[in-house]
């Protein structure tokens, strides 16, 4: 299973040069005129949560097509349902949308600002004879409805005249009529194989204010009556969903057809899913509201805004949706993909420091008393325009605990007693003592003696040392927390809990650690969200919680993945 995915990946990887079903549909839709040749998109969000990772891929498939062929994408907000919105979901959405690169310019709508036509076409529904109000009650409509292998009944408010329904149907606007008591439905085939051709309800009474229209309205129309007459009306070309709609069209088509509107095309693709990653909104609202994170920003939420803090550059996210394709049948990506993509892209553009996460102090015996060296250091050696900073050497030092073996296997290369390394950017030391504590025997502290001669790393007479190793000088050290998150499942498919039904039984309790790094001073003046490589240990991002006087960092990814074969190209 596992090399299954991987042998994909990897042929994605290599495909992305190639063209998509969807740009071929596109493209033949140009070449005939279909559409005068026309390329209008859309990205229709329900506000009733925080967009996450699949919605990344949505928007990029959406927006990235109509930019490719000189088109234009619509927002637009599927607010049917003000049992569960808000404008708080709104606003992140348009955020998160604005941060991955793409512009709605004024093209922001609302399927709310739809309800008056939406109205008039359930009217001409009902005055062609095509929908009628039903009195049944929900559990008397599931019976009605029959089953998969068995057609339904038709409901005994079937043949309503087309007056009657057009004045109850009135009356539910007016308010006449609790929730529950009616419901609007289409008059299709009570026998269809398509469970959603059965009579669908169109309109439902709800007494409830919605976060737009307030309390103008209290019949509210069914997302299946909205969303497709949403794009008829914006005149989008090609509708693209995912595969679960795949059913929903002909229902669609028949409303289309009945209502004599203008058609989009709907086209539908396979959903995004990630390996240890849980995409559904109702479940990553449970693990906000169950307090399992911090909020639907916490780094470890596949979210938009959560990738945003742990680290992730809206570009690492695009080009993952490009990688990814755009597949017609349910698949599941590999995580390491992504984390491939990110580290691609911080590679390019993290500027690099020197942080030390477990500290082994180390003393220069030959090194002046209160002397301090400013030494020279490449900010990022795959970007010569970043420049370079000046970071303090000083007699003492502190270098990685594990950095150092009292008794070295064969082949290692770092500081053992007698050996020498190269200090990054400074001098190469030699080992000459180690310190322990007398009661537990833990190395405490290291005496080494350094080459004045070796000034910046460099050899002084072509001897070579093998191993190059960071530190940071112990009196100009800041101290910051370090976020160290992994994975928030420990199942590659969290919804995997065999005989419970209850996916919170994977979640990874080690999924965030914190401790204390030391880190060089040039990183003080750091803002929000800027990213670091700590050379050998990680990328970091500075986090929303951080301070002046309190710096915090999340570790945005680890240099190499040990988990993939893709990664470890890298
Ligand atoms: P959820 O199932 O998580 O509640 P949703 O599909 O109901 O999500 P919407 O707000 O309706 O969320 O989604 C907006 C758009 O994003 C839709 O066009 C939907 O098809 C698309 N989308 C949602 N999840 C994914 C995904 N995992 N991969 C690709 N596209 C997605
Ligand atoms: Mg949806």
């Amino acid at each position: 299973m596992k090399d299954a995915l991987e042998e994909k990946d990897c042929n994605e990887l290599k495909e992305t040069e190639s063209k998509h079903f969807i740009q071929e549909i596109v493209e033949d839709d140009i070449r005939s005129g279909k559409f005068q040749g026309r390329i209008h998109t859309r990205f229709p969000p329900e506000p009733n949560g925080y967009l996450h990772i699949g919605h990344a891929k949505s928007i990029c498939l959406n927006f990235g097509l109509a930019a490719k062929y000189g088109g234009l994408t619509n927002l637009r907000f599927d607010d049917t349902n003000p049992v569960k919105e808000d404008t708080e979901y709104v606003d992140s959405i348009k955020e998160d949308v604005r941060w991955l690169g793409f512009n709605w310019d004024d093209r922001e709508y609302y399927a709310s600002d739809y309800f008056g036509k939406l109205y008039e076409y359930a009217v001409k529904l009902i005055e062609k004879g095509k929908a009628y109000v039903c009195d049944l009650s929900q559990e008397e409509m599931a019976q009605y409805r029959g089953t998969v292998i068995q057609p339904g009944k038709n409901s005994p408010y079937r043949d309503r005249s087309v007056d009657e329904n057009l004045n109850l149907f009135q009356q539910m606007k007016n308010g006449v009529f609790p929730d529950g008591a009616k419901v609007l439905r289409a008059k299709i085939d009570m026998a269809s194989p398509n469970m959603l051709l059965r009579d669908p309800i169109l309109y439902r009474i709800l007494h409830i204010e919605h976060h737009r229209t307030g309390n103008a309205w209290c019949i509210y129309p069914m997302y299946d009556f909205a969303h497709g007459q949403c794009d008829s009306i914006e005149k989008i070309t090609h509708s693209i969903c995912t595969l679960e709609f795949e059913v929903h069209r002909p229902l669609y088509d028949w409303l289309i057809r009945e209502l004599e509107i203008y058609a989009p095309q709907q086209i539908e693709f396979a959903r995004l899913n990630l390996t240890y990653t849980m995409m559904s909104k109702r479940k990553l609202l449970e693990l906000v509201k169950g307090g399992f994170v911090s909020g639907w920003d916490d780094p470890r939420m596949p979210t938009i805004c959560g990738l945003r803090r742990r680290g992730f550059t809206p570009e690492s996210l695009r080009n993952f949706a490009e990688k990814v394709g755009v597949a017609r049948r349910d698949n599941v990506i590999d995580i390491s993909l992504l984390e491939f993509c990110l580290r691609e892209d911080l590679n390019k553009r993290a500027m690099r420091v020197m942080g030390i996460m477990n500290p082994l102090k180390v003393t220069i015996s030959n090194y002046p008393e209160n002397q301090v060296e400013w030494m020279d250091a490449v900010n990022n050696p795959e970007d010569c325009a970043a420049g370079s900073r000046k970071i303090p050497f000083s007699k003492e030092i502190y270098i990685e605990r594990d950095d150092f073996m009292e008794d070295p296997p064969k082949k290692y290369f770092r500081l053992f007693p007698g050996s020498e390394v190269r200090l990054r950017y400074a001098y190469f030391i030699k080992c000459e003592e180690v310190l322990k504590d007398p009661v537990t025997g833990e190395v405490i502290e290291l005496r080494c003696s350094y080459d004045p001669a070796s000034q910046g790393g460099n050899s002084p007479d072509g001897r070579k040392v093998k191993g190059t190793i960071h530190w940071v000088s112990v009196n100009h050290a800041l101290q910051a927390e370090v976020r160290l998150y992994d994975r928030l499942f420990v199942k590659e498919n969290p919804e995997d809990c065999e005989d419970c039904d209850d996916y919170k039984v994977n979640i990874n309790p080690d999924s965030l650690k914190i401790q204390t790094c030391f880190i060089e001073p040039s990183v003080k003046e750091a803002a929000k969200l800027d990213k670091f490589q700590f050379e050998r240990v990680g990328y970091f991002t500075v986090d929303y919680d951080s301070t002046p006087q309190k710096l915090v960092f999340n570790r945005t990814v680890t240099l190499k993945d040990s988990w993939s074969k893709i990664a470890g190209k890298d």
